[in-house]
């Protein structure tokens, strides 16, 4: 459903130098033209990379602040993301859930805000190994999606991330079934909770160890609509390879 879309999470990682070397093998590369691409780099970085990438290719924050700026040390607000030519931001991101600290309410604030300042969301939901070992994962991503959906005013620019924590940097990718099982429940959860017609076009799409080796299996699942990919997107030709795998 939805335009295929794959977004590049570089998270903490590259230098001007290595950064350089990224978005020149991303100019250079050739795109399918129907998938929507997205590229979040370290804030720092976002400024050189805006100047120097193809605008073909969209740029995302990793996190934003919830509401404008002001005295919030260490924090960017969305108005400064916007300035600097961003178009979509990341919440919710299982690192910044479990490492950082950030609960569903924080999140779900800065959702709003972003959104009503024009920035999309990629919203990202997904369950850590214990609790899909307990049986809880449906319980643990109905969880955190009711909490964008008790806060985003629309879901017209909003795309859900499934993220598997025990697949995410681990080299253990979701199989095939495993994430469609998932996208079809949470796809099943928007059209009981939210329209038939949110359900039907919102785009879901996969993270958690998608390579250039496993991303075209993945992409003829149903229900999977694209892809967020971590140590993968570093890579310009593997990158490039995921983004056309689009089925
Ligand atoms: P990896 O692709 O490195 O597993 O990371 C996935 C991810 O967290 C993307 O946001």
């Amino acid at each position: 459903s939805g335009k295929f879309f794959v977004g590049g999470n570089w998270k903490c990682n590259g230098t001007r130098d290595s950064i350089s070397k990224l978005v020149s093998d991303l100019n250079s590369a050739t795109l399918e033209s129907d998938v929507d691409v997205v590229v979040a780099p370290p804030f720092v970085y976002i400024d050189q990379v805006k100047n120097s990438l193809s605008d073909r290719i969209e740029i995302a924050a990793q996190n934003c602040w919830t509401g404008k700026g002001g005295a919030f040390t260490g924090e960017i607000s969305v108005e400064q993301l916007k300035d600097l030519g961003c178009k979509w931001v990341v919440l919710g991101h299982s690192e910044r859930r479990h490492i950082i600290g950030e609960d569903d309410k924080f999140i779900g604030k800065k959702a709003a805000y972003a959104l009503s300042e024009g920035l999309g969301v990629i919203a990202c939901i997904g369950e850590l190994l214990e609790e899909r070992e307990a049986g809880k994962t449906f319980d643990v991503c109905f969880q955190q999606l009711k909490a964008f959906a008790d806060a985003v005013p629309s879901w017209d620019n909003v795309v859900i991330a499934y993220e598997p924590v025990w697949a995410i940097g681990t080299g253990k990718v979701a199989t095939p079934e495993q994430a469609q099982e998932v996208h079809a429940a949470v796809r099943d959860w928007l059209n009981k909770n939210v329209s038939a017609d949110v359900a039907s076009k919102t785009r879901i799409i996969y993270g958690g160890s998608v390579n250039g080796g496993n991303c075209a299996e993945l992409a003829k699942q149903e229900d999977i609509d694209g892809f967020l990919v971590g140590g993968a997107s570093l890579k310009g030709p593997e990158f490039a390879t995921i983004i056309n795998s689009v089925t």
